[in-house]
């Protein structure tokens, strides 16, 4: 039976709801409703004009309506009059081929009636800036070498405490926090789960640090690579795919302790990896993080190759132990729906077509890349990773071609926008030409 909205506004006390979506950019879009309005709004769902945001539609389109998700409901910890849904797009009554959150539950039901539950767990790395988000926000974050730093994270320990007090009252199973390889950066980890709960997390995530930082007068920033010389913000996704309570991943006698199922699915990553750049990795900015020099700390922590290990971080995908992988491409601008949606296709493709993600590499990646032969490497820029995307046969055939022309259409656009825009760098290195 339907949860009745107006039913727990009443017993938990809530005033408000933010009926919430993200659009195929990731960008998080929503309305304010007065409880004793959500009656309707929970059959009818709230009115966006789909142009007025990153959705490929027209001023002259039909409204579209956010239907929210009952079971995403999360009251704000720090405001609890206000409960936050996830909603669905629907426009002339029908789910559209857009709505990121839709394309994740298309994937997940196509999982399900082959008999599958994909698990994922997500890390989000972030920085801390200051308002105007030019620098760090804690002037005396210098170390050089300041992954785990325990004094610059405990200079933060009111805003960490905050947020991780914050996933432990929701549930979510927060279980550590750390201050990560940049200065000024750092991550927080909550336990894995179905694929769309942690996507639902996910983006209220980045809603619940970016907020509880502005209360303390900063900013916090998901952005790939804020800062030329630092390591960039990965979104690290870890995998998983379940029967009846069980880890299909797991095996005893496979390599690692990994199932003959666990390397289809990871051949499928493989196979799809460079075509999934353009939504793993979405910005022109995301392409300064993958494929980057050296940072200040001696490593980037992304991959430049479409290669595997075991507990190897210089690659990108560790299988860290028996169970599961981790996939390392992602980062802070990637889309919370978009991206497990990619990862499910890409494995359910390896499933049906049992492919092979060929031999492990064991060496470090970062020191002896050079010396491995035929190795494919990862879009250099925003661009070759569109143009990727676009021939993927792969990805078009699940996500669907509608869905992926109008993201192609949207950040060709944005690719197009960034190249009429002639940069510093560009001056100071051909002004005397
Ligand atoms: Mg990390």
């Amino acid at each position: 039976m339907t949860t009745d909205l107006a039913k727990v506004a009443k017993d938990r006390g809530i005033e408000y709801f933010l009926i919430s979506f993200v659009d195929l950019f990731g960008a998080l879009r929503a309305k304010l409703v007065p409880a004793s309005a959500i009656k309707a709004m929970q059959r009818d769902g709230a009115g966006f004009a789909g142009f007025a945001v990153h959705l490929d539609m027209t001023p002259a389109h039909p409204d579209t309506f956010g239907r929210p998700d009952p079971d995403s409901l999360i009251q704000l910890p720090w405001k609890p009059e206000v409960g936050w849904l996830a909603a669905d797009i629907y426009c002339d009554g029908k789910l559209i081929e857009d709505c990121p959150r839709g394309v994740l539950r298309k994937q997940i039901a196509r999982a399900k009636e082959m008999g599958y539950q994909m698990k994922t767990g997500v890390e989000c790395e972030f920085f801390i800036l200051t308002p105007d988000g030019k620098t760090i926000a804690d002037q005396a974050d210098t170390y050089y070498k300041p992954c785990y730093d325990q004094m610059a994270l405990m200079r933060q320990y009111d805003l960490i405490k905050e947020i991780c007090d914050a996933m432990l009252a929701l549930g979510w199973g927060a279980y550590q926090n750390d201050h990560e390889d940049a200065n000024g950066q750092f991550e927080m980890n909550w336990h894995y789960d179905d694929a769309l709960v942690t996507a639902d997390r996910h983006v209220f995530f980045k809603y619940m640090v970016k907020t509880l930082a502005e209360k303390r007068g900063y900013r916090a920033t998901f952005m790939p690579k804020p800062f030329n010389n630092l390591t960039g913000s990965g979104c690290h996704m870890h995998v998983s795919v379940w029967k009846d309570g069980n880890n299909l991943f797991e095996d005893a006698r496979g390599e690692l302790g990994m199932s003959s199922l666990a390397y289809q699915f990871l051949g499928g990553v493989m196979h799809s990896a460079a075509d999934l750049c353009a939504i793993f990795n979405p910005t022109v900015n995301s392409y300064k993080r993958i494929n980057a020099p050296v940072t200040s700390s001696g490593a980037t922590w992304s991959p430049n190759t479409i290669t595997y290990s075991g507990n190897n971080r210089t690659h990108m995908v560790r299988i860290p132990e028996a169970g599961r992988f981790e996939l390392r491409l992602m980062d802070g601008a990637t889309n919370p729906y978009l991206a497990p949606a990619g990862i499910l296709a890409a494995g359910l493709d390896g499933i049906i077509n049992n492919r092979d993600p060929g031999k492990r590499l064991d060496i470090d990646m970062y020191k002896d890349g050079h010396t491995v032969k035929n190795v494919k490497r990862l879009p250099l820029n925003l661009l070759d990773a569109l143009r990727q995307l676009d021939k993927s046969k792969v990805v078009r055939g699940a996500l669907g071609d509608q869905m992926i022309d109008s993201y192609l259409k949207l950040k060709n656009a944005e690719w197009n926008a960034f190249m009429s825009h002639a940069t510093q760098w560009e001056r100071d290195h051909t002004l005397d030409c």
